[in-house]
């Protein structure tokens, strides 16, 4: 990643890096240059052991604990960040979880913490950070392709509660783009991780739905979110970009 001032590292909070998509991207982001925060709830050795990594590129790191769920925790791990590293210039909105199944079996509780998760605490997250962020900020959101193209049965909620990051993806990069700071949507395709394994019992569906057919790798997520972190994406905001290895093709 590029600085956009050379005397000043880049520094970036990751939600939900302890694993997964959200752990390769702590990781290629710290790689480019940044000092990395990154907020887990339940992983605490995947948190640490991801925070050792970054430290060995010789950049900062930090692991909150921090429920996306508690209104309060999510958006007090940016001003943690904020604090402790002196800045803000990259948020990356990845923690999210999936509750799936026919909609008769979805309970009002699901749908309060896959929306308390998915949706509120992303909201939260950008208000805090667009209260910090100076020129050359950059927000990146992780939604899914399932929100444009259904796949299967039973992603009802999940899809849903990722669909709201498009609505607040333009109409936050209208706000922000005259400050300098960028706004945009990852929508990845099926991603071989603990949410979505390769070999999962919904694996072969994603499979025969995807061009390249196979699973895409974390990696693969975290270097486009990379790009969209770094100086060359100055002109890219309000977008939604997809990864997906040709499922919505
Ligand atoms: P994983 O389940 O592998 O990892 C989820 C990460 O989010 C973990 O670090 C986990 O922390 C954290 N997390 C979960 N709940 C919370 C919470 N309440 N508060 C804070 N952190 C939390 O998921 P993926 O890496 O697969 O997914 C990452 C993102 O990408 C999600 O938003 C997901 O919806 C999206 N996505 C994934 C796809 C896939 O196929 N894998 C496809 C499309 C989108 P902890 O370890 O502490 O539990």
């Amino acid at each position: 990643m590029t600085s956009t001032d050379s005397s000043t590292t880049r520094t970036a909070l990751v939600t939900g890096g302890s694993r997964g998509i959200g752990a390769a991207t702590a990781l290629r982001l710290a790689r480019d240059g940044a000092d990395v925060a990154l907020t887990y709830v339940r992983d605490e050795d995947g948190a640490r052991a991801v925070v050792k990594e970054i430290q060995s590129y010789g950049r900062r790191g930090i692991a909150l604990r921090a429920d996306s769920a508690d209104p309060d925790a999510a958006p007090a791990a940016v001003h943690r960040t904020a604090e402790e590293f002196g800045r803000l210039d990259v948020l990356v909105n990845n923690a999210g979880i999936g509750v799936l199944g026919p909609i008769g079996t979805l309970t009002p509780a699901d749908v309060d913490r896959v929306l308390a998760v998915n949706v509120r605490a992303v909201f939260l997250v950008c208000r805090a950070a667009a209260g910090l962020m100076e020129s050359g900020g950059r927000i990146i959101s992780i939604g899914t392709a399932l929100s444009r193209y259904a796949g299967g049965t039973g992603s009802t909620l999940y899809a849903m509660s990722k669909a709201a990051l498009a609505g607040l993806t333009k109409p936050l990069a209208r706000e922000l783009g005259p400050r300098g700071i960028t706004v945009n949507l990852v929508q990845p395709g099926p991603v071989d991780t603990d949410l979505n394994p390769a070999d999962g019992p919904m694996a072969a569906g994603q499979l025969a739905a995807t061009a390249l057919d196979r699973f895409g790798t974390a990696d693969e997520v975290a270097s486009l979110i990379a790009y969209l972190a770094g100086a060359e994406a100055a002109f890219i905001t309000g977008t939604e970009v997809t990864v997906d290895g040709g499922h919505a093709a």
